[in-house]
C-alpha cells in the first residue's frame, strides 16, 4: 500500500483539527506540547508510518498547512 510523508507547517496551523476528522487512518492529533507562534498547540502526526498518503488532510485543511507526499 502507499505510503505518505506529511511535511506539517505547525507555524499556520490554527488547531481546528479538520485535517484529523478525515484522517481514515486516525493519525493526526493535537501536540498539546507545542505552542506556535499564533499561540496554538499545533496538529502533529501521532504514527507517520502507518500514513497510506490518501490527502485527505492536505485537501481539507483551510490554511495549506500540510503537503502529503506520497511513497509508493
Ligand atoms: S495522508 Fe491520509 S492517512 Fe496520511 S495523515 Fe493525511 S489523512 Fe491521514
Ligand atoms: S493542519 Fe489545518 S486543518 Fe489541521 S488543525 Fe491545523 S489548521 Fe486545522
Amino acid at each position: 500500500m502507499a505510503r505518505g510523508r506529511l511535511v506539517i507547517k505547525a507555524d499556520r496551523c490554527k488547531g481546528c483539527e479538520l485535517c484529523a476528522s478525515v484522517c481514515p487512518k486516525k493519525i493526526l492529533e493535537i501536540d498539546n506540547k507545542v505552542l506556535n507562534h499564533k499561540g496554538y498547540h499545533p496538529i502533529g502526526i501521532t504514527s507517520e508510518e502507518e500514513c497510506i498518503g490518501c490527502g485527505n488532510c492536505g485537501i481539507m485543511c483551510p490554511d495549506g498547512v500540510i503537503n502529503v507526499y506520497r511513497e509508493s
